[in-house]
């Protein structure tokens, strides 16, 4: 009969620490979630091409000759990815640089690199490091003393491995393990703004706004969240139902300088907590008076690639102001993408968008949040033109007009919380960034036809936020000014 033997634990790895390092509740998931509510997350695969591309940089060879253990016994200048093991520790270091330090291998050592995403090490980074030092130690004979982080400009920074990193290192992981013996996840991490990057986002989000987490407030970050719930304002019912004056108070006494903060954040609790937006204005006024007569209007929306610095497409839909007085239905507008390609230059881009712009005269341009005009007007200013007048920033309107009850008053939320839907559902900033990154590399016309899709979508969701903004208006106010739905 076989012996029965008991379910070892499964091993810990460089991945899980550095979930752990992030976000408690991640590891934990990572390790006991349901995968259904894992979904996966386009900010991670950019990272992972980033990753690629950097080390086909900084390995010297042929890159089948940085691999395995065999290359790093025979002493290869770099050894990439190469699976470590030590009891039930795992880890794949990013890269193994060869020192001239004599070990177990011969007369030559490795040191750990890691390389970072942004320009600053973190702890993580180094604890990770020093983990992927522990792992080394079996094969090299002693433990590497130094480590380096690599930043996207291949700028390298040592990271002494000795002195307080393995006792802060052996601590995090006993740390890590008591969290993976839970029963339930850890709470949700302080500073949701790592939720972006996390593949259980959708997961969390939703248990934070059945929860009525603070953090669900518009204007309420990590340090905010804190600072109220030392207060003892544990979740957003809480604070909604909070004196004003009380808070204000207290937030004098922390050296807030706008103390009338306060206000601002109870109301917003309250708007989110009953679901009814609240108006600002004391008497209905338009909260867009300049598409009153205008013959028509430039729904606008930028596509960029942040870490490149590149706004890489500009799209457009003109609506034209029909007989009847409302402007046509944006369906039947003709979607009008401007590509920015870097082979073509600015100079090219600068004459279409102009082109563009000048076959609308007094036509505003709609666009959402400070993106385009920022953009337009550093373009403008490298040209050694004016910048083009007549834009209109809805998101400042939307802002200035009303208290909606959303957890952002970013676009995707906005439109969402007016009913508009992404034609497809799973888009966003990110993924737009990396199917033009693959376009870039492939060339292949489906890529592109997503990316314009998204921007459309993007320009009709500004509009559906428009129409609701100038129509509520109108029927707010006893003289309507003309309701601008198609
Ligand atoms: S979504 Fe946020 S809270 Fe949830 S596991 Fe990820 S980082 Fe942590």
């Amino acid at each position: 009969m076989a012996q029965h033997r008991p379910n070892p634990e499964p091993p810990l790895s460089d991945k899980l620490l550095r979930s752990w390092l992030r976000c408690r509740r991640k590891a934990w998931l990572d390790r006991h979630g349901d995968p259904g509510d894992r979904h996966w997350n386009p900010h991670r695969a950019l990272q992972l091409a980033d990753r690629e591309a950097r080390l086909q940089t900084l390995v010297s060879q042929p890159l089948e000759d940085a691999t395995g253990l065999q290359a790093l016994q025979a002493g290869a200048p770099e050894v990439r990815l190469l699976l470590l093991r030590r009891g039930a520790l795992r880890g794949r270091p990013t890269l193994l640089l060869r020192s001239s330090e004599p070990s177990r291998l011969g007369a030559f050592s490795y040191q750990p690199a890691l390389l970072q995403p942004g320009r600053h090490g973190t702890r993580e980074h180094r604890l990770t490091l020093s983990y992927w030092a522990l792992l080394l130690e079996p094969l090299l004979g002693s433990s590497p003393q130094q480590g380096l982080l690599i930043n996207p400009r291949g700028q390298r920074e040592r990271v002494r491995l000795g002195g307080n990193l393995p006792r802060q290192r052996d601590q995090a992981l006993t740390r890590l393990l008591q969290d993976l013996k839970r029963r339930e996840p850890p709470p949700l991490t302080q500073d949701r703004r790592k939720c972006a990057l996390c593949s259980w986002r959708a997961r969390c989000d939703a248990v934070a706004e059945q929860q009525g987490e603070l953090s669900q407030v518009s204007g309420i970050g990590a340090k905010r969240q804190e600072m109220l719930q030392d207060l003892g304002i544990a979740d957003r019912a809480a604070l909604s139902a909070t004196p004003s004056a009380w808070l204000m108070q207290q937030l004098e006494r922390q050296g807030e300088q706008r103390p009338e903060l306060a206000l601002e954040l109870i109301a917003q609790a309250r708007v989110q907590e009953s679901g009814m937006a609240e108006a600002l204005d004391d008497a209905p006024t338009d909260p867009l008076p300049e598409l009153q007569s205008a013959p028509g209007v430039l729904l606008y929306d930028i596509e960029s690639d942040p870490d490149a610095r590149d706004d890489f497409l500009h799209g457009f839909i003109p609506l034209q102001r029909c007989s009847s007085g409302g402007f046509q239905p944006p369906e039947t507008a003709r979607y009008r993408p401007l590509l920015a390609l870097q082979q073509h230059g600015e100079a090219r881009l600068w004459q279409r968008l102009q082109r563009l712009l000048a076959a609308h005269p007094g036509w505003p341009v709609l666009h959402y949040g400070e993106t385009e005009v920022i953009a337009l007007r550093r373009l403008a200013q490298r040209q050694g033109d004016a910048a083009p007048q007549g834009l209109i920033d809805l998101h400042r309107r939307v802002r200035q007009h009303w208290r909606l009850p959303v957890s952002s008053y970013g676009l995707k939320a906005v439109a969402s919380w007016r009913g508009f839907r992404w034609s497809q559902p799973a888009a966003e900033g990110a993924r737009c960034v990396l199917w033009w990154r693959q376009w870039q590399g492939q060339r292949q016309r489906h890529l592109l036809e997503q990316i314009f899709r998204y921007n459309r979508d993007d320009c009709l969701a500004t509009w559906a936020v428009a129409q609701w903004l100038s129509n509520t208006a109108a029927e707010g106010s006893d003289n309507a000014s003309p309701a601008i739905d198609s």
